[in-house]
């Protein structure tokens, strides 16, 4: 259940880390931590970059504007206003790119 984790990254409303032994991936977002195997992170990641705040944002509730975005966990999702999207599409980018060098450090040299 619990890992043993390293941050990742660390922003005002998010905080991704990685277990050293599972490689599972978890995303912190407020009081809500969801974990994801490697690969559906980074179809999480790639998913974000494909949407747009503007055409898929929806009203909610309370009347305000807000994305709604599946977790991969049946009935739990993430809501996000524009500015915490960009901060998470942010930070993902920024993960994304450490993960990339991470795993070309890894391969053995040619
Ligand atoms: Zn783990």
């Amino acid at each position: 259940m619990n890992c043993n984790t390293k941050i990742l990254i660390e922003s005002d409303l998010f905080y991704i880390a990685q277990c050293h032994q599972c490689k599972k991936i978890s995303l912190q977002y407020k009081n809500i931590l969801v974990k994801f195997l490697p690969k559906y992170f980074y179809g999480f990641c790639n998913a974000l970059e494909r949407i747009e705040f503007k055409t898929m944002s929806v009203l909610s509730p309370q009347g305000k504007r807000q994305i709604v975005l599946n977790t991969g966990h049946h009935d739990i999702q993430f809501t996000f206003t524009d500015c915490e999207f960009d901060e998470l599409r942010d930070v993902l980018q920024q993960v994304k790119i450490m993960l990339d060098a991470e795993k070309l450090l890894q391969q053995p040299q040619a």
